[in-house]
């Protein structure tokens, strides 16, 4: 009796992957015809403009584990990722990339992992086939951003996991607008399983990454979590007060003994245009700060649904469907 089987739930967000919706579907499929448990397919079509949403009715028509979203627009990946969990009904649920950049050949492992009890079964990825500079940007990157935020980040681990129920009931607590998975699936801590697997490059259609995208993402990463970053600023502003009073003090104590010199051009532009430097510097931190608070207190919908298929369930329904399903 297939009722008996725990649910597992794929969340894929997709944004302009009409040719990589059915290949994955398809591998889904095919791997769970091999397992024995049901599931259902969240896509999110987070804006497309090609035929992602087409092909997405066209699949649901055919088959009933395939369920979609729809979005307005484009609003991004975390956007998406939110609205797959909130729509989520599984027992366990996966988060996986249209673009086959994730191998459905882990998933057993993952499950393996749920079965033992892990909320979080996490893949990371090795960085085979990515340039050698990307390679060391991304090390360099996760040093700095280790020793500035207090979650713990890990290189080569991305949204493609496995999370509990409970993992994701957690996951939905956190109201934030400006939101930074990595951070957030660590900050909720439980316990975790990593398994590990060969970097796959993408194989049809681009990756939605920018230089300046990525950029911006490793920026929001450094100041989503805490208050470190104004802190700098904080003990960048008290050296430099110490230290020009230091200065101050000599200049002065020269001034009483010898007299008033000529002052020194060099120093004046250079502590000009350091000071600067350092205030436009700190005001950034501060602006970023500003501009988060400004964001959040707008309290903005993360997204707006044009289509789906998915209907609303009410808590009762949820856990009435929750108690015919084995754990
Ligand atoms: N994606 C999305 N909205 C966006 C950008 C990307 O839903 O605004 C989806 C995309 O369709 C893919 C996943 O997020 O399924 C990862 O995107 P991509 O492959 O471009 O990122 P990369 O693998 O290069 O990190
Ligand atoms: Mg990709």
């Amino acid at each position: 009796m297939k009722e008996l089987q725990p649910l597992v739930s794929f969340i894929i967000p997709a944004f302009n992957e009409a040719e990589n919706v059915p290949l994955i579907h398809d591998e889904l499929r095919r791997e769970f015809d091999m397992l024995d448990y049901q599931y259902e397919i969240l896509f999110i079509d987070d804006g497309s403009s090609d035929n992602t949403l087409f092909i997405l009715q066209d699949l649901a028509d055919q088959f009933e584990e395939v369920k979609y979203i729809s979005f307005t627009r484009n609003f991004g990946k975390e956007a998406a990722l939110l609205a797959g969990l909130e729509h989520a009904k599984g027992d366990a649920i996966i988060i996986i990339d249209a673009d086959l950049q994730h191998p459905v050949s882990l998933i057993p492992d993952m499950l393996e992992g749920f079965e033992e009890g892990f909320d979080q079964v996490i893949a990371q990825r090795n960085r085979k086939g990515d340039s050698k500079l990307r390679t060391s940007l991304s090390k360099l990157y996760y040093v700095i951003i280790n020793k500035l935020v207090d979650v713990d980040l890990k290189n080569g681990v991305g949204d493609f996991r496995l999370l509990s129920r409970r993992a994701v009931d957690a996951m939905l607590k956190l109201k934030e607008g400006n939101r930074f998975s990595k951070g957030l699936f660590s900050w909720i801590g439980y316990d975790q399983k990593i398994i590990h697997y060969e970097n796959v490059q993408r194989q049809k259609g681009d990756s939605k990454w920018s230089l300046s995208g990525l950029v911006n993402y490793g920026i929001d990463g450094m100041i989503s979590f805490n208050l470190k970053p104004l802190r700098i600023c904080l003990y960048m502003g008290i050296s430099i007060l110490l230290l020009s009073l230091v200065y101050i003090t000599i200049m002065f104590v020269q001034v009483f003994r010898e007299g008033v010199s000529v002052p020194g051009y060099f120093t004046t532009i250079s502590a000009v245009l350091f000071l600067g430097g350092l205030h436009l510097f700190s005001l950034g931190i501060i602006g970023e700060y500003i501009g988060r608070i400004y964001y959040e207190a707008k309290q903005r919908p993360h997204y707006l649904v044009q289509d789906t298929n998915v209907r609303e369930e009410s808590q009762e329904e949820r856990n009435e469907a929750a108690r015919y399903r084995v754990h």
